[in-house]
């Protein structure tokens, strides 16, 4: 029951559970099913209606070895997601993925997912990049189960509506300002409600942050324009570190100005690129995998080709996708999302004619680092790169487990939502007896969100908040894109530098609390603006290439110096600062059990 209490300037409105999820994508709605289902007093606060989260937009599908087309194994899989993440993920936290990832996709099955079905009536499996059999040796498997190219779509409203049937509360279009941390512990969160400005105070034995990634630090992605790491913000802001923030993927095939994504299963159902030459240069770069070779493999050979003039279109800028040899039933059946937005986004027939493409932002590997519970952790001060934060847990995108290591195997990011989101509920029931006494919150619990809060509604600057967003997205795009140096990203981290210098500078128009979008997204350019910093700063600090880290000035991975996981701080806030600390914590080189065997590092070629 909600009670009523009056602070200064601001009336809050006082919430009591054992737990909240905050966001209401794949993973967050997973967690709040697992919490409720555990008899836990559940809240999920989400600023966005929960089916309009970004998971909806995913496309191709969701990765398990069901071995359903051809034959599979979990240590297949496990093995490919390991070399996918350059030796970058954690082994232990793999194992867990892949071994209950086949069980996942049977719980979404029987929770009534329309998953398309072969001709016998089992899920239907298509190729994606980097998914092979026999321990990467190849050929190709069918891994990724998938409801045509609307996957997304499919598993969010399942999700959904599964959560509707456990008792947790929704708190639909609240936005979640600030963490509520006692003595390094997390005791609960502080929300805005968009509609009528109410400030409310959850009070909770733990928050779990699933609010996906920060794609909207660029200037072109495929993520939604929700999409702004406000998880990661909080985490910072709360004194605890991110990880691994210099890995951001690159997806070979955006539409070519309109960013607007095509899936890797398009080229999984026999779609190939081609240069300005018409010729199908990943056989060259991958001679194996050719076009299903893994995201970053794919972008860099793009990005090479137009730096070396044979890119197509006017300004041989681009690239063409080819889909036009596939019979157009199977384009029907498969792919009928992306024909229609190569129709309205490109204004091609792609049946007929190829699509225009180029690498965009698709998705950020580094985020709040967790174990394989979902428990965030960071460095303590003894030193221990483990140690638990309580009271806290982070889910999906936001998170960094980190299974995805340097660079995320397509349609493994959906198979993450779920299985972490459902080891988060086990872990909370674990951990939390309900209907026990809450601690007491200080009294100034809400002061640090509010004072945020307030400034930014009072800011009277000269600098509106769009305009220091698109100096942030073009200085993000130019400095930490495709291909790095340390010119490059050195220009660039002075560029973020004097742009979060300017937000001391920045103007608000609208003052009221009425859904006031000027002042929301002044408060999630407060949290893009910090990971794009933080992005930048870890990019230009490692020396190697490893994943989608390709740094032209070491070329090379260094698994001597750099096998290890980037954990970064960002300290100075409220304009005054912006310092940037770095330290490490270890790679994860054992398994989870003794079924599986650690896999060695080897280069790693497609
Ligand atoms: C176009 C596209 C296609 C993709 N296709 C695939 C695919 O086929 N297969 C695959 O495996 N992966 C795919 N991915 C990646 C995958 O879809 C995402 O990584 C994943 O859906 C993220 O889910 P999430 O639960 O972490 O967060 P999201 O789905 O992004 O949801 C975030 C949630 O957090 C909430 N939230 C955020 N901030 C706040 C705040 N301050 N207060 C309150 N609520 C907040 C939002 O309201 C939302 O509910 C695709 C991604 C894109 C962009």
């Amino acid at each position: 029951m909600a009670t009523e209490s009056t602070q200064p300037a601001y009336k809050i409105v006082d919430h009591t559970y054992d737990v909240v999820v905050v966001g209401a994508g794949g993973s967050g709605l997973r967690a709040t099913m697992g919490s409720a289902e555990a008899g836990l007093r559940t809240a999920n606060i989400s600023k966005v209606f929960p089916t309009r989260s970004h998971t909806v937009a995913a496309q191709g599908g969701i990765a398990a070895s069901l071995g359903n087309n051809t034959p599979d194994h979990w240590q297949w899989h496990m093995y490919d997601t390991v070399k996918g993440s350059d030796w970058l993920g954690d082994q232990d936290a793999i194992e867990y993925l892949v071994r209950e990832a086949p069980d996942a996709i049977l719980e979404l099955e029987h929770a009534g997912m329309p998953f398309s079905r072969n001709d016998n009536g089992t899920i239907y499996q298509r190729p994606f990049g980097g998914h092979m059999q026999n321990m990467g040796d190849g050929p190709p498997v069918q891994r990724t189960c998938a409801a045509a190219d609307r996957t997304g779509h499919a598993l969010l409203h399942t999700l959904y509506q599964q959560s509707l049937k456990y008792d947790a509360d929704f708190f639909i279009e609240y936005f979640a300002i600030d963490l509520i941390m006692v003595n390094g512990e997390c005791r609960g969160v502080i929300a805005i409600c968009l509609d009528d400005g109410s400030i409310h105070r959850f009070r909770s034995k733990s928050v779990v942050l699933a609010t996906g990634g920060y794609g909207r630090t660029y200037f072109t992605c495929t993520s939604a324009h929700t999409c702004t790491g406000d998880g990661g913000g909080m985490v910072l802001r709360a004194g605890l570190p991110l990880q691994d923030m210099e890995f951001v993927q690159f997806h070979p095939t955006g539409i070519y100005g309109a960013g607007v994504l095509i899936t890797e299963g398009a080229r999984g159902e026999g779609g190939y690129l081609t240069n300005s030459e018409g010729e199908r240069f990943m056989e060259r770069y991958a001679p194996s995998a050719k076009d299903l070779a893994s995201r970053d493999v794919v972008s860099r050979s793009m990005a090479l080709e137009i730096r070396e003039g044979r890119g197509v279109g006017p300004d041989k800028d681009h690239i063409f996708l080819h889909l036009d040899h596939i019979d157009p039933a199977i384009l029907a059946e498969r792919l009928p999302g992306i024909t229609e937005s190569g129709k309205i986004f490109a204004g091609v027939d792609l049946t007929r004619q190829p699509l225009p493409v180029v690498p965009t932002v698709h998705y950020n590997m580094g985020g709040i680092p967790t174990n394989f519970h979902g428990e965030v952790v960071t460095i303590g001060a003894d030193g221990n790169p483990e140690t638990v934060v309580p009271g806290l847990f982070a889910v999906g995108e936001a998170a960094c487990v980190s299974v995805h290591g340097a660079n995320r195997l397509g349609s493994n990011s959906l198979t993450d939502l779920v299985v972490f989101g459902r080891a988060t509920g086990h872990r909370l029931k674990e951990l939390i007896k309900p209907g026990t006494a809450h601690e007491e919150l200080p009294k100034d619990s809400a002061d640090f969100a509010l004072g945020r809060l307030d400034h930014f509604r009072n800011a009277r600057g000269g600098s509106p908040t769009a305009a220091i967003r698109d100096r942030m997205q073009r200085a993000m795009s130019k400095h930490a894109a495709v291909f790095r140096t340390d010119e490059m990203m050195a220009e660039g981290v002075q560029v973020l530098a004097d742009t979060y210098k300017q937000m001391e500078d920045i103007g608000v128009s609208d003052r009221s609390l009425i859904w006031n979008s000027d002042l929301i997204e002044t408060m999630e350019l407060d949290n893009l603006i910090a990971q794009a910093s933080v992005t930048m700063t870890s990019a230009h600090n490692r020396k190697e290439s490893r994943g989608a880290h390709a740094h032209e000035d070491y070329p090379e991975r260094d698994d001597a110096n750099w096998m290890k996981h980037t954990a970064v701080w960002f300290e100075g806030w409220g304009g005054k600062g912006g310092d940037i600390k770095i330290d490490y914590r270890p790679v994860h080189d054992f398994t989870l059990t003794d079924d599986a065997e650690y896999i060695k590092p080897k280069k790693r070629v497609y």
